[in-house]
């Protein structure tokens, strides 16, 4: 089969009526190829010539490409470029203006010079590029060079998806669809399906000897959600829940020398994370795949920061100054090879056990926080104390799961809220206490106690600690000289609490706090007992706003507002 005929077939496959009929049209495309050439047919259908994983763009925009066709058009550029904004897709421009010519290429020849174009970079790798696809271009066909120039480009989407590919891949050499689950866990493995592609083609012994590799991404374990602790209770019985982190999932590779870090959608990441890999580097030296949530921690209180921040180094060049501001800390849940060993395939239990032999601390690096749960009341408890943690819930395991690459099961069910953002509301507090800081805030306050006023009872109930969004100014001046009057030996009577801060303060500072939520916590006072038995309300990440000086006391945001609000923030 030619690459014109596999043209064909996309084309074809484009246009199908159903997902059983792209099976079978790409099934039999499949056979027709040579061999060796499968695998580099299976990467064109995804408009690429290396796996995601690996990172590997053409590097092509569509002015580029618009220039190459220029070139192998023998047309001026200006002129082409403006015909093909005109047409508004390079594709169909380069079939229209193409003579009917080509039709020699093999599909070998095509990915390879695709490749050569990918690979190459660097110093006047644009032209190289450029002259490299207009000779590839001169002797393709008008369809040939609109697949071609579509691909460069990133525009080549044919919705195939790989479950598809996988499908037809059965279909075509192990002459059955049913067979599919074979290679799916091939692909879950290694995340690759062109290597997939491969061992089909070894047959079905190949596709079962498949194991994964340090480098190559495990397609990641999800967690199934439901509703309420009963439930979970029922579903998974006693059980081991941890605190589900709020940051972003890694997958980290080391091979003993280099490491790779895959997001959750399996791209390259490794770049973002040059502290958590130091980290790892110094307290680990032997081959290891791992998988951690990685948290943003604030420099100075060491608490935890909402999911946004660790956006912050989704940048091409992360900066010595981006990485001291959004530091990260890694919570690690998994181990997946250890050893020499892939562990996937053990329960659960034993791979935390492994897990927590292998671990070895350091200030970047923690383990998630796990509890061994046998009732409901157990798992409400341990619920709360995530959130009171900055953390968004539970991810509850089952013992004996395995990890389960690539799917979305039962054997991991997440327990959380089921609202997020912010609350539409900001809270006046007053300020009712402090701890001292450490680090940069050493000799001044690392966060502060906050309270609402509660007219019914006449006192100050506390609500959360708040140390984020105070700027340096506030901290090292503004604060301690303003509560410098109000400091005292021990709480104010009119203050209920059930934390000890390092310092206390009589109720009179007053400031504006913003929050993600309303949680249930154990730990403070506001309105305990009134929404559940044995506990009050509490903030989830609050943050400072500004001051409230136009505000007394008692003025101050009230109890009974906040059960409203903890009422009204679901509605
Ligand atoms: P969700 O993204 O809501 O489907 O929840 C599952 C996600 O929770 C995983 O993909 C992880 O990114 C994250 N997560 C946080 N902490 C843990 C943990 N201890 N175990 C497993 N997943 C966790």
């Amino acid at each position: 089969m030619t690459f014109r005929r596999f043209v064909a077939t996309l084309l074809e496959v484009e246009r199908a009526s159903s997902r059983i009929a792209m099976v079978k049209m790409l099934a039999e495309a499949f056979r027709e190829l040579p061999p060796e050439e499968v695998p580099l047919a299976v990467m064109l259908l995804q408009g690429r010539v290396a796996p995601e994983f690996e990172g590997l763009e053409f590097g092509v925009a569509e002015k580029e490409a618009a220039k190459a066709l220029a070139l192998a058009l023998g047309r001026d550029e200006f002129e082409v470029l403006q015909a093909v904004k005109a047409r508004g897709d390079i594709g169909a421009y380069a079939r229209e203006a193409l003579p009917e010519q080509g039709g020699g290429l093999t599909v070998k020849q095509v990915y390879d010079e695709l490749r050569a174009i990918a690979e190459d970079s660097g110093k006047g790798s644009q032209l190289r590029k450029r002259e490299r696809l207009a000779r590839l271009l001169a002797a393709a066909s008008p369809e040939e060079a609109a697949v071609i120039l579509r691909t460069v480009t990133g525009r080549l989407r044919l919705g195939v998806g790989d479950a598809t590919v996988l499908e037809a891949l059965a279909l075509a050499f192990l002459g059955d669809r049913g067979k599919k689950p074979l290679l799916e866990r091939a692909y879950n493995l290694t995340s690759d399906l062109a290597y997939v592609a491969r061992l089909v083609l070894e047959g079905e012994e190949a596709l079962r000897r498949v194991k994964l590799e340090v480098g190559k991404p495990v397609r990641m374990m999800l967690a199934e959600r439901l509703p309420d602790p009963e439930r979970i209770m029922e579903k998974l019985g006693p059980h081991y829940a941890e605190h589900k982190y709020d940051g972003e999932r890694v997958q980290v590779h080391f091979d003993g020398e280099r490491f790779w870090v895959y997001s959750r959608r399996l791209e390259n990441i490794t770049h973002q994370y040059p502290d958590l890999l130091e980290a790892l580097r110094e307290v680990q030296r032997e081959p290891f795949i791992v998988e951690a949530e990685a948290v943003v921690v604030d420099p100075l209180t060491g608490e935890m920061r909402p999911f946004q921040n660790v956006l912050n180094r989704k940048v091409k060049h992360l900066t010595p100054e981006l990485l001291e501001k959004y530091p990260v800390k890694g919570f690690v849940f998994e181990i997946l090879f250890q050893a020499g060993e892939a562990l996937i395939d053990r329960p659960y239990s034993e791979r935390r056990e492994r897990l927590e032999r292998w671990f070895r601390p350091h200030e970047r690096l923690e383990l998630s926080s796990k509890r061994f749960i046998e009732t409901t009341e157990e798992l409400v408890r341990f619920f709360d104390a995530s959130i009171e943690a900055g953390c968004e819930g539970l991810v509850c395991k089952k013992p004996d799961g395995e990890y389960e690459a690539g799917k979305r099961g039962f054997k991991w069910v997440k327990y959380k809220r089921g609202i997020a953002g912010k609350l539409s509301d900001t809270l006046d507090l007053v300020i009712v206490g402090a701890w001292l800081g450490r680090g940069r805030r050493a000799g001044s306050y690392g966060s502060l106690l906050a309270a609402v006023y509660n007219p019914d009872e006449d006192r100050f109930e506390t609500l959360t600690k708040v140390g984020s969004g105070f700027s340096d100014e506030d901290l090292n001046e503004v604060l301690p000289r303003r509560l410098e009057p109000y400091r005292r030996e021990a709480r104010h009577p009119r203050v209920w609490s059930l934390l000890a801060p390092d310092v206390w303060f009589e109720p009179a500072l007053v400031v504006e706090v913003e929050a993600q939520e309303i949680t249930l916590s154990p730990n403070h006072t506001c309105a305990f007992g009134v929404v559940q038995e044995g506990r009050g309300l509490a903030l989830r990440f609050p943050r400072f706003v500004r001051y409230r000086d136009d505000k007394s006391p008692e003025e101050a945001t009230t109890t009974r507002e906040v059960v409203e609000m903890y009422r009204n923030q679901w509605a």
